[in-house]
């Protein structure tokens, strides 16, 4: 008999950990997974599945303005918020069903239960000691609030999946996916949102127009963005929370948001007396087979802290499955990652932006800024903004970025044409399909002026 009673130990049933357990135990691999939340981790329970839920809710309100220059008239409608996040809650467990029962049909043993480490091949859970050949790491992120008096009155987006009712003035501390995404589902419901970051420019990193365009579009949606500003302290008095910002402002809000980074989840796991190191920035040290410095040790997804998407986790995933129990899965490659930001309007980028282009070469720039067809007849004054980076002396397209309606569903189809290395002059005998937005991908022949 073994040594071991199970070939793999995921500490985790996130994105990561559900899918490396899953590939592996399909590999033949005796596989549990210990968990002590819900199923699904952060994507499932308090990120991508309920925020893109509530971001479909505030898109009603628009389309309801919308909907009269095309011939609708309606009664004023009205919106409950119990309602979405009753109705949000039941989906997430449903989905929560649904992974456990891939792990089940897969074979895979799930352990409730906090696990922590007691060697480098021992986990306990729930007072039961496991021995396993391997053990990954999977635990994923949590957010992190920036030190400063008050902060305890902030919630973190974890808490705004389950407000009790929503705010009617909001604060949101952060320029990134987070504060974007759920400034605009706050606006889009009906919140007067402030928006409060400490960079010139939003989505520092995006391409430059990305930032720039969501920055105006969101403006005419009525956020206010208050930019190279950072908030000094927060109090609470009898009418709420009173937010004071570095410029001597005080803004008086119900909620304060801050989204403002993640932390890997690291600490309560035993991985420092085991003696697994960590970098700079606490994440789990790994290698490019995500083992980390204690050989039977992995770790995926968030808690490394490489790209913390999903999709990425996923990948990392399956890539451990094999690369420990068989098959010949490459690792996966963190070039050409297509994201969306789930702000209103979307944002959507695959590849390089300009200025990372620029660096490494001389480039030749496209874009393109239109109104969508339908907001000829809706009368709303919102702007797509469409852009091809491309590499002046090998034609080929090295980035592709998008501020405008399902920029997300239009960029993944793009990501592929990175991936397969497409040049401009094959974006160019593409036809378009018409009408649609998309369309101008393929359609812009002129370069920008450099
Ligand atoms: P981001 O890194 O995207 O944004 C964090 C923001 O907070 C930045 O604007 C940053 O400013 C600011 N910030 C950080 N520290 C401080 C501080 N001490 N004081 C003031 N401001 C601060 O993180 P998020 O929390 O928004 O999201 C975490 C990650 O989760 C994302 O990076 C993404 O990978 C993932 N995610 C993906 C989504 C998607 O795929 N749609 C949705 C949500 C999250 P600065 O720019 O100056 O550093």
């Amino acid at each position: 008999m073994s040594e071991y009673e199970y070939d793999l130990f995921t500490i985790g049933a996130g994105s990561g950990g559900v899918r490396a357990s899953r590939f592996a135990a399909q590999l033949g691999a005796r596989v549990a997974v210990a968990e002590d939340r819900d199923l699904g981790g952060t994507c499932v329970n308090l990120g991508c599945i309920p925020k893109k839920l509530l971001s479909y809710a505030a898109h009603y309100e628009e389309d309801f303005g919308d909907a009269a220059g095309f011939g609708w008239s309606m009664i004023q409608p009205t919106f409950s918020w119990q309602t979405l996040i009753a109705n949000k809650n039941r989906e997430i467990a449903r989905l929560n069903g649904v992974y456990e029962k891939l792990l089940g049909d897969a074979g895979v043993t799930l352990l409730r239960g906090r696990a922590t480490l007691v060697d480098a091949h021992t986990v306990e859970v729930a007072g039961q000691r496991i021995r396993a050949r391997h053990i990954l790491v999977a635990t994923g992120g949590r957010p992190a609030k920036p030190e400063l008096p008050g902060m305890a009155h902030a919630i973190t987006s974890d808490e705004a999946f389950h407000l009790a009712r929503l705010p009617v003035r909001v604060v949101v501390y952060g320029g990134g996916y987070i504060a974007l995404e759920f400034a605009s589902i706050l606006n889009g419901l009906g919140a007067q949102v402030n928006l409060v970051y400490r960079g010139s420019r939003i989505l520092r990193g995006f391409d430059a127009d990305l930032g720039a365009t969501l920055a105006t579009e969101m403006t005419k949606k009525g956020v206010t963005l208050r930019l190279s500003t950072q908030i000094s302290r927060i109090d609470r008095d009898d009418d709420g929370l009173v937010v004071t910002l570095d410029d001597g402002t005080l803004l008086d809000a119900d909620c304060v948001l801050a989204a403002t980074g993640r932390t890997p989840n690291t600490a309560g796991l035993g991985l420092e007396a085991v003696g697994v190191e960590f970098d700079a920035r606490g994440a789990v040290q790994v290698d490019e087979n995500f083992r980390s410095n204690i050989p039977s040790i992995l770790a995926i997804g968030d808690v490394i802290d490489r790209v913390q998407l999903t999709p990425v986790a996923l990948a990392e995933g399956m890539f451990v499955a094999e690369h420990l129990f068989g098959g010949g899965r490459p690792a996966p490659s963190y070039e050409n990652v297509a994201t969306a930001v789930f702000s209103h309007p979307n944002v959507a980028t695959v590849g390089l932006s300009e200025e990372e282009a620029r660096a490494r070469g001389a480039v030749r720039i496209f874009r393109s800024r239109f109104k969508a067809l339908r907001h000829t007849l809706s009368g709303r004054d919102e702007q797509t903004m469409m852009k091809i980076v491309v590499d002046a002396a090998s034609d080929r397209v090295l980035g592709v970025h998008m501020v405008g309606e399902e920029a997300g569903e239009i960029i993944q189809g793009f990501a592929v044409a990175l991936q397969c290395g497409a040049t401009k002059a094959q974006f160019d005998a593409t036809i378009g399909i018409h009408p649609t937005s998309a369309e101008e991908f393929v359609t812009m022949r002129t370069a920008v002026e450099p």
